[in-house]
């Protein structure tokens, strides 16, 4: 059942611009999300039904839905532009039988003001893969937006040649950017901002009200959410591609998942986006970049801060220091469950970084060396035969290890289990994701897809038929770069 509401359509007309999705001539279901679509509150069989794929189309609107296209700016790769949804329309906030509020957005849903020179349409290959990422993102237990449905629209979107089009049906806690303050500021002043950030703060950080200073307070819970975030997807070896501050989400979900990948070997310079030549967003810069782009943010809600420009400033480079150690934190602790440890600090970051050395020397796969040293710690299996492990420095470094893990409260079969439930079995490689992407949008094959999500939905334990899904690329099989083939 329907149950939207439009809060967004409320906020100052500024801020978007009403627009209906434009219909489609052929509509065909491709991947629908059953599971999602309970949570949401809608019916799982009517992921079958003609009315719910011409909702998902956009040939039909939901009822109550005022759907619109936000309006928002942002850095593109340190640069500043003027944005918007140029390809989306939010078609309104579902309230969840749980009591939340989520968006549910058409991604590659026609043209909008917002469009540039852009067809306002999506290929049926980048909304596929945005749908297996986010996916894969919430089998790993990381905030996300998710995809309820990619319909394909029967009708040919142009790029180097033509492909198939698509429409992706996206949700999110909401759909507030870095970029969407960037933008008000600069269109309407700090009553613009003010505005947007009571919204924020109700929808997302409702504490904040009752904090002395509620915008410092929203700066600091949003810095904080994102710190953690990026550890996260340190964490899982994930390369955003694109962090672009229209890309990063206030609410500390992952969103827009455009030549993003997850990491094989482990080395800190690893980019896949094409369209990232300098490497900014190598995986090792994440941090970094979380941190420069939530200083944009910081200098769009500089007038709420404090009256003073200069207290103002303060008040925000103090709220940015604490990033660093955010991030830290949350790395360290998250690292060290990877190895065992139920509370690492920082007194254990040599032995962590050592381990991560050890792994860019070897040029050693990141997610099953980690799920090796989980089935040594069981004593299960035998290290397999890896240049790694038959590495004198590594024998040294295990024994530090397993005297680190001898030391701590948990128990080794407790210190085993940590590891199994923070070492994936499968990750979404970029050889899989692009086979599968490859069988459904050339040949019309889903099943790759559908199996490589399955085993993506519960990547943490062993499945029968997984054993593919967990082997790094031959070198025939390695991609170098990800296109964005939006
Ligand atoms: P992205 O790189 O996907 O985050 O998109 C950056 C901006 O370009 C956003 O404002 C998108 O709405 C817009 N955009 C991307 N592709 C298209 C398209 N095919 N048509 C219109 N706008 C687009
Ligand atoms: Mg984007």
């Amino acid at each position: 059942m329907w149950n939207l509401q439009n809060t967004y359509a409320c906020l100052n007309p500024g801020l978007f611009a009403h627009q209906a999705p434009t219909p489609v001539t052929e509509p065909h279901w491709v991947l629908t999300n059953p599971a999602l679509a309970e949570s949401l509150g809608l019916d799982p069989a009517a992921l079958n039904s003609d009315e719910l794929l011409a909702v998902c189309a956009g040939n039909a609107l939901p009822p109550n839905s005022e759907p619109l296209a936000q309006a928002y700016a942002g850095h593109q790769f340190g640069n500043f532009t003027t944005l918007g949804d140029g390809r989306a329309v939010l078609l309104g906030e579902q309230l969840t039988p749980d009591g939340a509020r989520i968006d549910i957005q058409l991604k590659g849903s026609g043209p909008t003001p917002f469009s540039r020179r852009g067809d306002g349409r999506a290929t049926l290959s980048a909304m596929l893969r945005e749908f297996i990422i986010s996916e894969a993102m919430h089998g790993l237990g990381i905030a996300t937006t998710r995809s309820l449905a990619v319909v394909a629209s029967g009708e040919p979107v142009y790029r180097q040649q033509a492909e198939p089009g698509a429409v992706l049906v996206r949700t999110a806690a909401s759909h507030l950017r870095v970029g969407t303050f960037e933008y008000a500021i600069r269109q309407g002043g700090a009553e613009r901002v003010r505005e947007l950030a009571d919204y924020c703060i109700a929808r997302h950080y409702p504490d904040c009200q009752q904090a002395e200073q509620p915008y410092l307070a929203l700066l600091d819970a949003v810095i904080q959410r994102q710190a953690q975030l990026i550890a996260q997807w340190m964490q899982v070896g994930f390369i955003h591609g694109v962090m672009n501050t229209d890309n990063m989400s206030l609410c500390g979900e992952s969103i827009d998942f455009g030549p993003c990948a997850f990491m094989d070997d482990y080395a800190a310079n690893t980019v896949f986006s094409s369209i990232d030549q300098q490497g900014r967003y190598a995986y090792g810069n994440q941090p970094a970049i979380g941190q420069w782009n939530l200083a944009r943010f910081a200098e769009s809600l500089l007038p709420l801060l404090a009256e003073d420009q200069a207290v103002a400033i303060n008040l925000a480079q103090d709220a940015l220091g604490a990033y660093v150690e955010y991030y830290q934190q949350a790395w360290v602790q998250g690292m060290g469950r990877k190895l065992g440890l139920s509370d690492a600090t920082e007194a254990d970051r040599p032995l962590i970084e050592d381990w991560l050395t050890l792994l860019a020397q070897e040029k050693a796969d990141f997610t099953n060396s980690f799920r090796a040293l989980a089935g040594d710690a069981a004593s299960l299996t035998e290290l397999p035969p890896q240049p790694l492990f038959e590495k004198a420095a590594f024998t040294q470094w295990k024994q530090r290890w397993h005297a680190r893990l001898a030391e701590q409260a948990l128990d080794r079969a407790a210190a085993v289990a940590l590891m199994q439930a923070h070492n994936p079995q499968v990750i979404a490689r970029n050889h899989q994701v692009e086979h599968a992407l490859k069988a459904a949008s050339q040949f019309g094959d889903l099943q790759p897809c559908e199996q490589l999500l399955s085993h993506l939905s519960q990547p943490f334990i062993c499945k029968p038929g997984m054993a593919d899904y967990c082997r790094p690329p031959r070198p025939d099989e390695r991609v170098q770069a990800t296109f964005c083939g939006t």
